[in-house]
């Protein structure tokens, strides 16, 4: 069929393509070993699912208004201005899920010939969404040495007149790290001076091992050129239910919501009342959930580092390790191989950008005995390298 230029020039998702890949092996009966999607294994909390389970039995089943409950909307305000220090109310909330916040949050800020600067590595989808506007991507450099921190000088040396916008996202996907808060700063003045709008995405805020969460539309005159997006997914283990949120300037969202109203129109009705409940509820099992990937990532980088020709940071956020490995192959024939040869699943480093070559992506939401025999099979492969 005759699909649009914008659209043949976009790869597929690099994330979701070996995950794909990954469930098919499964499916045929191979014993694979899955590291290469960044889902949290637990169950979605009692009390949330209770909460749906009560919104649906109680017949709350129809659309909703598309910029969400106002409750809801209300809870996430209060929330994010209590934690984050984002100086947000509930006409600053657009409930929608947190990878539509920024395909929209792209159709909606960017024109053609935009530049829009992001890290490199960073996220995969980032990219296809700039690329699908006829906007461009401009990747800011950084490195295993510098623990993947932003550097503001790389940042201010890739600005021009036709810079419209920066992302950051912190913890970082793919490599966990947690930008400092003078980071934060820096990028904050540079976006101030000239005249750039950031699009923040805090999706793995609450996990966090090492460092403090920053928010940089807190940081002073920032809110009103900032836009934020956040979810459940991470957090609570919540990835198939499809909710998040973004938080921006009340113009920009009513902007924003147009696109809602004509696509999705709403998030799912009997979501809504659990992300109350979610959101305002016990944290506890969150905070479990927490401290368990905490206990895996120590137990990877523990047996990675008896892995000759493999190197790693400490991260301080998500739920990712981000590996350097000396062999002279690219990454998604490394992938490749592991896959076939080892039957284990990870993400190779160039899926999130340039500076991703020579990497690759292990998500540690997983059982500690998957990760175990997995970095034993990775051991074993890498051997033959
Ligand atoms: N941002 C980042 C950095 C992610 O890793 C993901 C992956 N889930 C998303 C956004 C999208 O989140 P969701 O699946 O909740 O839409
Ligand atoms: N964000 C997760 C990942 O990076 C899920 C897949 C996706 O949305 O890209 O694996």
């Amino acid at each position: 069929m005759m699909i649009s230029q914008r659209l043949q020039e976009i790869p597929p998702s690099g994330t979701i393509a070996i995950s794909n890949l990954v469930s098919k092996m499964k499916a045929e009966g191979k014993d694979v070993l899955a590291f290469s999607l960044g889902e949290p294994d637990f169950a979605t909390p009692d009390n949330i699912v209770d909460a749906c389970v009560d919104s649906l039995k109680g017949g709350f089943t129809h659309y909703t208004p598309s910029m969400g409950i106002p409750e809801l909307r209300k809870v996430i305000a209060e929330t994010t201005k209590a934690k984050n220090g984002i100086p947000c109310e509930a006409g600053n909330v657009l409930v929608t899920p947190t990878k539509q916040a920024l395909f929209m949050i792209s159709l909606a800020y960017l024109n053609p010939g935009d530049e829009v600067l992001l890290p490199d590595p960073s996220w995969v989808s980032y990219e296809a969404h700039i690329r699908m506007c006829g906007a461009i991507p401009k990747y800011v450099s950084t490195s295993f040495d510098d623990g993947f921190v932003i550097n503001p000088d790389n940042v201010a040396k890739q600005v021009t007149s036709k810079t419209k916008m920066m992302v950051i996202n912190s913890p970082s996907n793919p490599t966990g790290c947690v930008q400092p808060e003078a980071t934060l700063k820096g990028i904050a003045d540079i976006c101030k001076d000239n005249d750039i709008i950031v699009l923040s995405d805090e999706i793995y805020e609450n996990i966090i091992y090492e460092g403090k969460h920053h928010s940089i539309a807190a940081m002073p005159d920032m809110f009103d050129r900032t836009i934020t997006v956040s979810g459940l997914s991470k957090t609570y283990a919540m990835t198939g239910w499809r909710l998040g949120w973004m938080i921006a300037p009340e113009a920009d969202i009513k902007a924003v919501n147009k696109l809602q109203s004509h696509s999705i129109t709403c998030c799912a009705s009997f979501t809504q009342p659990a992300a109350i409940e979610a959101i305002k509820g016990p944290q506890d099992d969150m905070k479990a959930m927490v401290a368990t990937f905490k206990k895996r990532r120590d137990l990877a980088l523990d047996l990675m580092s008896e892995i000759p020709g493999l190197e790693c940071n400490v991260p301080g956020g998500a739920f990712y390790l981000f590996p350097k490995y000396s062999a002279k192959i690219p990454s998604n024939e490394l992938a490749e191989k592991l896959l076939t040869e080892g039957l284990v699943g990870v993400t190779p480093g160039r899926a999130f950008g340039p500076c991703g070559e020579g990497f690759f992506r292990f998500s540690y939401a997983a059982s500690e005995e998957d990760i175990t025999e997995g970095l034993s099979r990775i051991k074993k492969v890498f051997a033959t390298l």
